[in-house]
């Protein structure tokens, strides 16, 4: 990259304006990962202005330029057996940390753009756990709904195929996103198994409990979103127990989130799909989502068929409109927008935290910090997922099963000490209540410092 800071002014005087422009000039058409790098970039000028010797070794340069990049052919055969084409990715964005660690996405909206978004987010994420993963991300264009199990099978096959030569567990650990769960990392698992004769077991994380699987690997994502809300509404002197809770998306991320929000005493109003949502007066029945979402693989238009009279479905409309104390956004990018916000924020809305992956629009963020409403970003709320699945790799280096109080109580530790540094950080960098410029800045520190201390590469 040609950013010549010192041209402008001092070492970092160009700042993170010209990088920005200077990213979107090299990478054209990546909308998602302009949007994502734009809102670290923006919260780094008090890092960089008071260590100098950060920017003298062009460490943000570095980060936004991917390690390696990996776009590959996935052919398959449906059950017609007619030919089907996908595209695949990796994106091992940085391993300063450690191994590259991120889930893969399978959706058809998957594109480079799209999973070096995630990728980079992925980076600081990882950082913030306080664990050694470095951060990746990749996925296909290829959509499992509607596709039979054989179908998914061959597809995993072949993406593995060629993905698994770019894998290994201390050089590169995927694991799953939308559209890749328990039965995707199965037959990816397989495949990988096949091709190496290795049981690597630490190569993969999301896996079934029989074979090298976390237990509350399921449920980590979503848990830890809710225990992070749980620490800002505790800041503010407030409590969970009781307050109304809007939840959209009905994935795993979502379904876990309901579990554990209600646990503690929160009435779960909502979930979502991509057709609308449903609100339920009597909070939502987790036994009959779950039976139509993980067991059916259905839509949530049937539960509020199955539900009886509390539950209303309305199609096309935003979730976000019914009113509520806490929002979890648990669907996918871009969500939320500012429209959405206001709404929130005109209905009270006290604390909001993204279970997915940057699911609130810039704007909406601004709309939040100027109404006061606490808001954690996903790159700290959402990072139990990962965090477990380095609990994962853990277990797996040392051939050891933890129990699922254990792993679920180094999960709640992970998520508190998360909490912990943003706040802190945000505040000894003069943006008291900011997490997303304590989320930004702390994970940066971790990876800019292991960057420094391992020379130019
Ligand atoms: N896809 C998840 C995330 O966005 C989990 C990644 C993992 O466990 O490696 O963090």
């Amino acid at each position: 990259m040609t950013v010549h800071t010192e041209d402008k002014a001092g070492v970092h005087g160009a700042g993170s304006a010209a990088l920005h422009a200077e990213l979107v000039r090299r990478n054209p058409g990546e909308p998602e990962f302009h949007q994502a790098a734009l809102e670290v970039l923006e919260t780094l000028d008090p890092v960089l202005d008071a260590r100098p010797e950060l920017a003298d070794a062009r460490i943000l340069e570095r980060l936004v330029e991917p390690e390696r990049q990996i776009m590959f052919r996935v052919p398959w055969l449906d059950d017609r057996g007619r030919v089907q084409v996908n595209r695949g990715f990796r994106v091992e964005f940085n391993s300063a940390l450690g191994p590259y660690k991120g889930g893969l996405r399978f959706h058809s909206s998957v594109n480079l753009g799209i999973v070096k978004f995630l990728g980079f987010e992925q980076i600081f994420k990882n950082a913030l756990t306080g664990l050694n993963i470095g951060g990746g991300k990749g996925g296909s264009d290829f959509d499992p709904h509607g596709r039979s199990d054989a179908e998914v099978m061959r597809f995993c096959q072949s993406f593995m195929t060629e993905l698994h030569r770019h894998l290994g567990e201390h050089t590169d650990v995927p694991a799953g996103d939308i559209g890749v769960g328990g039965r995707e990392i199965g037959y990816l698992f397989g495949q990988y198994r096949r091709i190496t004769n290795r049981w690597e077991s630490g190569v993969l994380t999301g896996k079934g409990l029989d074979w090298g699987g976390s237990r509350a690997r399921t449920e980590a994502t979503g848990y830890g979103n809710v225990l992070f809300t749980v620490e800002m509404l505790r800041q503010r002197g407030e409590d969970l127990d009781g307050l109304q809770v809007a939840v959209s998306g009905s994935g795993n991320v979502a379904i876990y989130s309901i579990e554990k929000a209600q646990a503690l005493g929160a009435n779960v109003l909502t979930c979502s799909d991509s057709g609308g949502y449903v609100v339920d007066e009597k909070g939502i029945d987790l036994e009959l989502l779950k039976q139509i979402k993980e067991v059916e693989r259905g839509r949530i238009s049937e539960y509020a068929e199955r539900r009886g009279a509390s539950a209303t479905y309305v199609p096309g409309e935003s979730v976000w409109d019914v009113p509520v104390d806490v929002a979890l956004p648990s669907a996918t990018q871009n969500e939320l927008d500012e429209d959405a916000a206001r709404v929130l924020v005109s209905n009270g809305v006290k604390a909001v935290s993204e279970g997915a992956n940057m699911p609130t629009t810039p704007g909406a963020i601004a709309v939040f910090r100027e109404a006061g409403v606490a808001f954690g970003p996903g790159k700290a709320a959402n990072a139990g997922g990962v965090g477990t699945s380095a609990l994962e790799m853990r277990q797996n280096a040392a051939r050891e099963t933890w129990t699922f109080e254990r792993t679920e109580g180094e999960l709640a530790a992970i998520m508190r000490n998360i909490h912990d540094t943003c706040f802190e950080t945000a505040e000894r960098f003069g943006h008291p209540g900011d997490y997303v410029a304590g989320a930004n800045i702390a994970g940066f520190e971790r990876v800019a410092d292991a960057m420094l201390a391992q020379g130019l590469i």
